[in-house]
């Protein structure tokens, strides 16, 4: 797939967004994944970050404390009830390639298009859902880590958290998919990510 193609010129300015939100959740001590969903003017319509390690705040209508506490998840419990129409002209960007739950969820919701920065070789969605084989699914526009600057900054934010969340045979994807960075976390090095 040529996904450069498909880009829009909000793309990499919302992307690098969901970046900032999952340094923020690194900061906090949950894991550092960031969501946005924006409309197809490229307005940001939700913000959400991973909050495993936070209290829930149901007054902001904001999940935390609970493994399920995912970026996406905390994103679209804020915005409750979406409109089926609407939706499909949304994106969802993420940091980190969706899990099998954020990933059903955004199918189930009918977003229309979803754009990654990095790719996640054990948690991802993208094994198990064949996106664009899927009969529910088979409408979404997938766009797998289209930049390369921010492909790596995303590896390099969540290899700690893949090494120390994932079973071995996990973090050996990981490695074989970004060895830079795997290497780099198998050393003890430092990647700004909490230690
Ligand atoms: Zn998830």
């Amino acid at each position: 797939m040529d996904s450069k193609r498909q880009l829009r010129s909000y793309d990499r300015r919302l992307l690098e967004e969901t970046l900032t939100l999952a340094r923020r959740s690194a900061e906090i001590g949950s894991a550092p994944v960031g969501a946005v969903l924006a409309d197809s003017d490229g307005t940001v319509l939700a913000r959400g970050r991973n909050r495993v390690a936070e209290p829930w705040d149901l007054r902001e209508r904001r999940i935390g404390d609970a493994s399920f506490a995912h970026a996406e998840m905390d994103l679209y419990f804020q915005l409750g009830r979406l409109d089926s129409e609407r939706v499909r002209g949304y994106t969802l960007y993420t940091s980190l390639e969706p899990c099998l739950m954020c990933g059903g969820a955004t199918g189930m919701i009918g977003v229309g298009r979803i754009v990654w920065a990095t790719d996640d070789p054990w948690g991802g969605s993208g094994r198990l859902i064949r996106w664009n084989e899927h009969p529910a699914f088979v409408q979404v526009e997938v766009l797998p880590c289209p930049y390369e600057d921010l492909e790596r900054e995303g590896a390099r934010l969540f290899a700690p958290e893949a090494k120390r969340a994932y079973p071995e045979v996990g973090w050996a994807l990981w490695r074989e998919r970004y060895p830079e960075f795997a290497a780099a976390v198998d050393r003890g090095e430092r990647s700004g990510n909490r230690e």
